[in-house]
């Protein structure tokens, strides 16, 4: 290690007050789906006072419609409403160097059933080297993170050989489209580190995940005549069984080398169910939202079209369905998986900085979720990986994140900011 990069890191563990600070200020605002203004204007401030210029990214859809990578949404995208990504970019101080660029979410899932909780999701706890609360691990302790790795070159007396490119995202937790309108707005660089908390880990390959969306009409009756009604509960039944066979067939199917050690690595989350209206009246509406993902190398159209499929032939068996076949729709999620090799430039130099401060090479990881690498890897310059904190029961309850591995992702992106873009005094 150079003297320079060991000041940089010095300058990093000189913020760890101020990492663990914003972490905890992050945490505080409830930023779930359509509720994100708030951490975005808390955000924009810390970048702000920190000397940077954020810059809002709203999601446009009539920017990104016509977009491959754009997902189709069920709520509303509306103008001032506060809900924009930033981006920030430190510019270079010196001419040779590759770029970077750093992305977090600050979107978070909802934290119900809050009487699971032990504490309040939205009030940081610290303890026995842990903080608990929604977001602390997923991701907004990453953020923390990446933007302080930044200062502390700054910090060290020292600039950058080539632009760096601070991110803050939403909607990743159900589309991807904020970090896809990033790039649509030209924020890309020569390496991407996304500190999602899969902790001191380069990842390699993630699964491609959709959303999607079944609905059923019954025929509604009194219960003393249910046996000439049609209950549209009872008919999503055999559907979401056809789509768990399904969900066996694909895991047994053109299984890619990666995931052949994985005992089942394609996973089907029936998430939301609704239906009916009267316990004394047969359901005449009943739906349900679903989450499905499938390996690198299938297509978004192909699935879709397997899911179709799948639905379509199962109403057939029914003959209630097979009159009044189901709908289904496609919304959110509509990311496809990928594979990038370890010795990619930006992924071992990543894998080099944490075995300098950690003493062993970083482990790969081989992801069962989808994650804004999306983006990057399908739309972008495509160097693009996972590393970050040491989380645990994320989108659970008691959501918790490790502080020292806080630290130590800081530490590894200054690190990597010093090789990767190079230092000038
Ligand atoms: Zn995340």
């Amino acid at each position: 290690m150079t003297p320079e990069e060991k000041a940089v890191l010095k300058a990093v563990d000189h913020y760890s007050d101020e990492i663990l600070n914003l972490t905890c200020k992050l945490v505080r605002e409830p930023s779930t789906l359509q509720n994100e203004a708030s951490v975005v204007t808390v955000m924009e401030n810390e970048l702000t006072s920190l000397g940077y210029s954020p810059v809002r990214i709203p999601i446009d859809p009539e920017k990104l419609e016509n977009h491959p990578g754009f997902a189709p949404v069920d709520w509303e995208y509306r103008k001032n409403d506060g809900r924009d990504n930033l981006v920030a970019v430190i510019k270079a101080a010196g001419s040779e160097g590759r770029s970077a660029l750093f992305n977090g979410h600050l979107d978070v899932v909802s934290p119900e059933p809050l009487s699971y909780w032990s504490s309040p999701p939205y009030e940081p706890v610290s303890q026995d080297g842990w903080i608990f609360g929604r977001g602390a691990g997923d991701m907004k302790s990453g953020i923390a993170a990446m933007v302080y790795a930044a200062k502390a070159v700054e910090r060290a007396g020292l600039g950058l050989g080539a632009d760096l490119t601070l991110e803050t995202v939403l909607e990743e937790e159900c589309c991807g489209n904020g970090a896809l309108a990033c790039l649509y707005a030209g924020y890309d660089a020569d390496a991407v580190l996304i500190p999602e908390p899969f902790g001191p880990t380069v990842l390699t390959s993630q699964v491609g995940v959709l959303w999607f969306r079944i609905e059923v009409s019954g025929k509604p009756r009194h219960v003393l005549e249910a046996g000439v009604g049609s209950n549209a509960i009872e008919k999503c039944f055999p559907l979401i069984q056809s789509l768990r066979n399904l969900e066996e067939e694909l895991n047994h199917s053109h299984v890619p080398e990666e995931y052949k050690d994985f005992s089942h690595p394609l996973n089907l989350n029936v998430g939301i169910i609704r239906g009916g209206d009267w316990p004394s009246t047969v359901a005449a509406f009943a739906g349900f939202d679903c989450r499905m993902s499938f390996f690198p190398g299938m297509s978004f159209d192909k699935i879709k079209e397997v899911i179709i499929r799948t639905i379509a032939k199962s109403a057939q068996k029914d003959p209630w369905l097979r009159l009044n076949p189901p709908r289904t729709t496609f919304f959110g999620f509509r990311s496809e998986g990928h594979t990038i090799s370890q010795d990619t430039p930006a992924l071992s130099m990543l894998s080099k900085c944490h075995k300098d401060i950690a003493g062993e090479p970083a482990d790969k990881y081989i992801a069962t979720c989808t994650t804004d690498l999306r983006a990057f890897m399908s739309f972008g310059k495509g160097q693009a990986t996972c590393f970050g904190p040491v989380a645990e029961r994320i989108h659970a309850e008691n959501e918790k994140v490790n502080i020292e591995s806080i630290i130590h992702t800081a530490r590894v992106y200054a690190l990597f900011l010093s090789r990767w873009c190079g230092l000038c005094s």
